[in-house]
């Protein structure tokens, strides 16, 4: 109820929420009251969280904050959010987003602008901006995110709280509407590193209904791995230098150092290391991410989902109007860029280039592993910028993602946790990067970093 009233209260000016689910929560909290009243409680028991609105739960809507899905009532509940009801989590409502989580400012809604909860006046980041900013202004103890190149770690960095996006497989997709499905990930938003872990325990795990889901066996919960006394004496991190450009603010590089002092401090050996194909992440990313999407979204036809134009002539009007009329700008905008990618004449060109840069980065990271334990690096390269700053700059606001998106091609772990100030007050966020499956890794060195 405190929670529920904080939202009433509070998110008018914050703009996190699309939706509440104001009586399920309390049918939830009213059962999670019982079993902790019996002792039969778990770590997650009574949690009040909030979920991006591009994951599904049945009976609610779920927009991806486009008109396309304005008014769609997902039919299944998605994996991720059916294993925290059955930890008995309780579930708030539904966060706002870049539409269909394409954007980095969660100025692509077609609903609202969500606001940080720092300066009212700044992006919360994206697209997962309207988690962010929940689990910052105490609107929600945890959140659901989505992570495609960034989009779970960037906005908990501008937001001053942890975001950590898992090895690509590690949670069910199912239920995560797509946008470019090779690689989407499931990740948690919280204050803290172990709440962090406590909710990647309960989300995590094979799912037969997600054909890219891992079958991988835990040996212990992530929880476990940042609950005890934590040593990182003689852990090897890897700083790659290709990420120290011009490009980096100055108030955001001395935080890094600021940070790689304290972790020299607690024993971890730290080194600068060259990867050079790092530096063609970007272009890769989106150039295969829009592909992907392109085809995704193809299924939003005026027919079987959502928004259908009105008065069409014929079933060719009826599909360009649906979807002149039912999609923004930016999903546009990278409908079109994928299929000019994927158009026959130019597949070659650029389509099986960033295949292969693909390749080249993923072995890029394989090799550096062999040398590092963990690799280090700011979740963005500034800290939260002015609303409606970058929005007629596409270009700016994709360069941002520098840090982020080559995670998510290699399908790595990582995970951002608040580093400090900048002089507006406004938060920076530290990234620590780790193998496949090494989740228990980054908790460690991120829980002893906090
Ligand atoms: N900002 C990136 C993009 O717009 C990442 C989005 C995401 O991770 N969903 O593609």
């Amino acid at each position: 109820n405190m929670y529920l009233d904080r939202i009433k209260q509070l998110d008018d000016q914050i703009g996190s929420y699309l939706s509440i689910c104001e009586d399920n929560a309390i049918l939830q909290a009213q059962e999670a009251q019982k079993l902790i009243d019996s002792g039969n409680s778990s770590a997650l028991c009574g949690i009040p969280l909030s979920i991006k609105d591009n994951i599904c739960i049945e009976g609610t809507k779920t927009t991806c904050a486009s008109k396309m899905l304005e008014d769609f009532t997902a039919p299944y509940t998605a994996t991720a959010v059916d294993k925290l009801i059955a930890h008995n989590a309780v579930i708030l409502g539904k966060t706002n987003l870049d539409e269909f989580a394409m954007g980095g400012s969660t100025e692509n809604s077609a609903f609202k602008i969500t606001k940080n909860p720092f300066d009212l006046d700044r992006v919360p980041g994206g697209s997962s901006g309207g988690s962010a900013a929940s689990v910052a202004a105490s609107l929600a103890l945890g959140s659901l995110g989505s992570d495609t190149g960034g989009s779970v770690r960037q906005p908990a960095s501008f937001c001053g709280v942890v975001g950590m996006k898992p090895t690509y497989g590690l949670v069910s997709r199912y239920g995560l509407i797509a946008f470019a499905s090779s690689f989407d990930q499931i990740g948690p938003i919280a204050k803290t590193v172990e709440d962090c872990a406590i909710i990647l325990d309960s989300i995590a795990g094979y799912d037969s209904k997600d054909g890219t889901s891992l079958s991988y066996k835990n040996p212990s919960s992530y929880s476990s791995s940042v609950s005890e006394d934590i040593d990182i004496k003689n852990l090897k991190i890897g700083l790659p230098k290709e990420y120290l450009t011009d490009g980096l603010n100055s108030e955001v590089r001395a935080s890094l150092y600021n940070s790689i002092a304290s972790l020299e401090k607690l024993g971890a050996k730290i080194e600068e290391f060259s990867m050079p194909s790092l530096k063609y992440a970007i272009q890769a990313y989106y150039l295969m991410s829009s592909a992907e999407a392109s085809s995704n979204l193809s299924r939003y036809d005026g027919v079987k989902y959502g928004y259908r134009a009105d008065k069409c002539k014929n079933y060719q009007d009826l599909l360009g109007r649906s979807r002149a009329e039912g999609f923004g700008k930016e999903v546009k905008r990278r409908i079109l860029l994928g299929t000019y990618a994927l158009a026959s004449g130019y597949y070659d060109a650029y389509y099986k280039k960033a295949l292969k840069l693909r390749t080249l980065i993923s072995k890029g990271f394989e090799d550096a592993f062999t040398k590092y334990d963990i690799i280090l690096h700011p979740t963005a390269p500034e800290t939260a910028f002015k609303l409606g700053q970058n929005t007629n700059d596409p270009l700016t606001m994709y360069l941002a993602d520098i840090y982020t998106v080559a995670v998510n091609i290699a399908g790595l772990p990582s995970i951002s946790v608040p580093s400090g100030y900048d002089t507006n007050g406004l938060p920076i966020g530290l990234s620590f990067t780790g193998k496949p499956l090494g989740e228990h890794e980054i908790f460690k060195a991120a829980a002893a970093f906090e």
